[in-house]
C-alpha cells in the first residue's frame, strides 16, 4: 500500500484569491436540495466565487452498509485563508444538520478540500491535499469534469491518470444541471 506523509507545512499559498476544489457528498434526506444550499450559501459569501460545478453522481457507500451517495465537485476562488474556508464549509455542514456520529456512517452533506492552491499542509483539523482524494472515482470523476487539466499537488498528475489507476465500478451520473 502506498503510504503518504503530507509535509507539516502550508506551502506556496501565494497572497490573494487562491483556487479551491470542494467534493460534495451525502446520503440522507433530500442530497440535491443540500448540494444547492451549499453551492448558493458558498455564492452568497462575499470573500468566495463559485467559478464552476460538476455534474451530480450516484456512488455505492464505502464503509458500513447504507443508502448510496450523490457527489459532486465545486471548483472555487476565495480570499479566505484553507482553515477558514475549512470553517466555512462545516458551518453550512452544520445548517444541513450534519451530525458526527459514526466513521464513514451516513450524512447529510460532507463538504472537503480536495485541494487548496496547490498546497501541501497537514495539522489536527486540515490535511491538504485531501489524504484520500486519490483513491476515490467518486472525488476524481466530478473534478476530471471540471478541472481536468488539474494537478495532484502531491503526484503531480491529472485526474485522468489517478482515474486509471482505481479498479472500482464507474459512476452513473444523474444530474447534468442543478
Ligand atoms: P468527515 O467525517 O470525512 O467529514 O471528516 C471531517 C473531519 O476531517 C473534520 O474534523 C475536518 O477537520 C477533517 N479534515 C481534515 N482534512 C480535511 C479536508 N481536506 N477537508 C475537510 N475536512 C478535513
Amino acid at each position: 500500500m502506498l503510504l503518504v506523509h503530507w509535509l507539516p507545512l502550508m506551502v506556496s499559498a501565494s497572497p490573494g484569491k487562491q483556487q479551491a476544489l470542494v467534493a460534495l457528498g451525502g446520503n440522507i434526506g433530500d442530497v440535491l436540495a443540500h448540494f444547492r444550499h451549499a453551492r448558493d450559501a458558498l455564492r452568497a459569501h462575499d470573500r468566495i466565487d463559485v467559478v464552476r460545478f460538476s455534474p451530480v453522481y450516484r456512488s455505492t457507500a464505502l464503509g458500513p452498509p447504507q443508502d448510496d451517495y450523490l457527489n459532486a465537485v465545486i471548483m472555487l476562488q476565495t480570499y479566505l485563508p484553507a482553515l477558514e474556508l475549512l470553517d466555512v464549509l462545516q458551518a453550512i455542514e452544520q445548517q444541513c444538520q450534519r451530525r458526527r456520529l459514526q466513521h464513514w456512517g451516513p450524512r447529510t452533506l460532507d463538504l472537503d478540500i480536495i485541494d487548496y492552491a496547490g498546497c501541501q499542509y497537514q495539522d489536527e483539523r486540515l490535511i491538504l491535499p485531501h489524504p484520500q482524494a486519490h483513491r476515490r472515482r467518486f472525488v476524481l470523476q466530478p473534478l476530471r469534469d471540471i478541472a481536468p487539466s488539474w494537478q495532484h499537488p502531491v503526484f503531480a498528475c491529472s485526474p485522468d491518470v489517478l482515474l486509471q489507476a482505481l479498479l472500482d465500478q464507474m459512476l452513473i451520473c444523474v444530474h447534468d444541471c442543478w
